[in-house]
C-alpha cells in the first residue's frame, strides 16, 4: 500500500522505517513547508500535497496539530476523524473529554481571559500548574503557582494568563506512566505493559519498559481507559496515554496527564523491547494486519536532548542501541535516543543515572 504521513519529524521517519519495512510505500509531507518528501530525505519532491494525497491509499500524521487544509485534503484517506481528536489538542477540551467519559484527571479549572484567570488563580487554593490550552509540549507553556506564596499575580497574568489554559492541581504523584497501544481499523486493541516515565524540566528524560513493579490491577485500569477513549474516538493508530500513579499498593490510582493520538516519545523503547514496535504497530493497525502478543525484555530508554553529538562509548556498547534524528542540537530539544538491554531495575536505575546528565542539556 501507499502510505503518506503528515509530518516528517523524527517520529514520521521512525514510522517510514517501519512502513518499509512491512513492504509499503511511505512519502512525508513537511507541515511547516507544505512539501512532499521522501522517507529519509530532507529533498522536496515535485509532487504538491494534493497529488501526495491522490498517490497515497492511506494518510496518516506524527503530530495531531494538523492544517485544516490537509485535512480537507486528506480526508477520504484518513482512517481516524480530525475533528473527533481536535479536543486532544486543546488543554480545556480534552479535560472536559475526559471528565464526560468519567475518567479520572487533576482537579482543574478553565480560563479564557486575563480576567478569568486571575478570578480563578485568586481563589485557587494549593499548589497548581497552570497550563496554556494549546500549543505546549516539552513542558513549554506552562507555569507553576502556590497560594501559599502567591507572588506578583499581575505578572503572572501576564505570561500564563495571556492566552486560554487551565489551572491544575499540581499531583504528588508516586511516577509517571503511560500506557502506549493500537486500534486496528476492524476494532482490535493491543496494549504493552504499563512503562515508567520519569522527567526533567518537563521533557521526558527516560522510560523503564518491561518491568513488573507497577501494581497489577492498574494495568487493567489503564488498558480500560483506553479502549474508552479510542473506542469513543474511532481512533485508528498507535495512541499513548500519560498518567500521574497516586497512592501504593492495592489503593494506587491513576489520574490522566495527558492524551496522544500518535506514536509517542514513551513507546521508543518499543523498537529494541519488543516484537512489534509501536511504529509497526501503528501501521498493523492502519493496514488491519494481525497483530501478535507482544513478548517484552527489561528496557532503558534514554533520551538524548540539546547534545550535538551521541558518545562514541555508547555507539561502542553492544547492550546500547542508538536513534540519532539529525536535528540541530538546541537545549531541551529532543535530538536522539538509546535503548539499553537491561537485567533488572536497579541496573536500568543505574544506567539511568549515568546516562541521562551525560546525554541531556535541559537549558
Ligand atoms: P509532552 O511533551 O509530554 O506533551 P507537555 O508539555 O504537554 O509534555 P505535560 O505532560 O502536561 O506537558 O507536563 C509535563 C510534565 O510536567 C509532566 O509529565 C509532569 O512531570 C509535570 N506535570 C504536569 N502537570 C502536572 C501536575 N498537574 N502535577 C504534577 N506534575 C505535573
Ligand atoms: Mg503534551
Ligand atoms: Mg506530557
Amino acid at each position: 500500500m501507499n502510505i503518506l504521513i503528515l509530518g516528517n519529524g523524527q517520529l514520521g521517519q521512525m514510522l517510514a522505517q517501519a512502513t518499509i519495512r512491512l513492504g509499503h510505500a511511505c512519502l512525508l509531507v513537511n507541515t511547516r513547508t507544505n512539501q512532499v518528501m521522501p522517507a529519509g530525505a530532507h529533498v522536496p519532491m515535485q509532487l504538491s500535497i494534493a497529488e501526495a494525497v491522490d498517490w497515497a491509499d492511506i494518510v496518516s500524521w506524527e503530530h495531531e496539530q494538523l492544517d485544516p487544509e490537509h485535512v480537507q485534503l486528506a480526508a477520504d484517506k484518513l482512517l481516524t476523524d480530525p475533528a473527533k481528536i481536535l479536543p486532544l489538542t486543546h488543554r480545556q477540551l480534552e479535560k472536559q473529554l475526559c471528565d464526560d467519559l468519567d475518567i479520572a484527571t487533576a482537579p482543574w479549572v478553565a480560563f479564557d481571559t486575563q480576567e478569568q484567570f486571575q478570578t480563578a488563580v485568586t481563589q485557587w487554593q494549593g499548589k497548581a500548574v497552570i497550563k496554556a490550552a494549546s500549543g505546549g509540549y516539552d513542558g513549554k507553556s506552562q507555569w507553576r503557582y502556590n497560594s501559599d506564596e502567591p507572588g506578583d499575580l499581575v505578572a503572572l497574568g501576564d505570561t500564563a494568563g495571556r492566552q486560554p489554559g487551565i489551572i491544575e492541581a499540581m499531583i504528588p504523584f508516586q511516577c509517571e506512566v503511560s500506557i502506549v497501544g493500537a486500534r486496528a481499523a476492524d476494532g482490535r486493541i493491543q496494549c504493552y505493559p504499563l512503562v515508567e516515565n520519569v522527567h526533567r524540566n518537563g521533557i521526558l528524560s527516560h522510560t523503564f519498559a518491561g518491568f513488573n513493579n507497577l501494581p497489577a490491577h492498574l494495568q487493567q485500569k489503564a488498558e480500560h481507559a483506553f479502549r474508552k477513549i479510542t473506542e469513543h474516538l474511532g481512533y485508528v493508530g498507535t495512541l499513548a496515554i500519560e498518567f500521574f500513579v497516586v497512592g501504593a499498593g492495592d489503593s494506587a490510582e491513576l489520574l490522566v496527564n495527558e492524551i496522544a493520538p500518535r506514536v509517542h516519545n514513551s513507546g521508543h523503547w518499543s523498537m529494541q523491547g519488543t516484537n512489534i514496535s509501536q511504529f509497526a504497530l501503528h501501521i498493523r493497525a492502519l493496514t488491519n494486519m494481525p497483530f501478535a502478543p507482544f513478548i517484552t525484555q527489561p528496557t532503558l530508554m534514554v533520551n538524548a536532548i540539546g547534545i550535538a553529538q551521541i558518545p562514541d562509548s555508547l555507539w561502542q556498547d553492544g547492550e546500547a542501541a542508538p536513534f540519532w534524528y539529525g536535528k540541530e542540537a538546541r537545549p531541551g530539544r529532543k535530538v536522539g535516543h538509546v535503548n539499553f538491554h537491561v537485567n533488572d531495575r536497579a541496573g536500568a536505575e543505574a544506567l539511568a543515572a549515568q546516562w541521562a546528565p551525560e546525554l541531556q542539556i535541559l537549558s
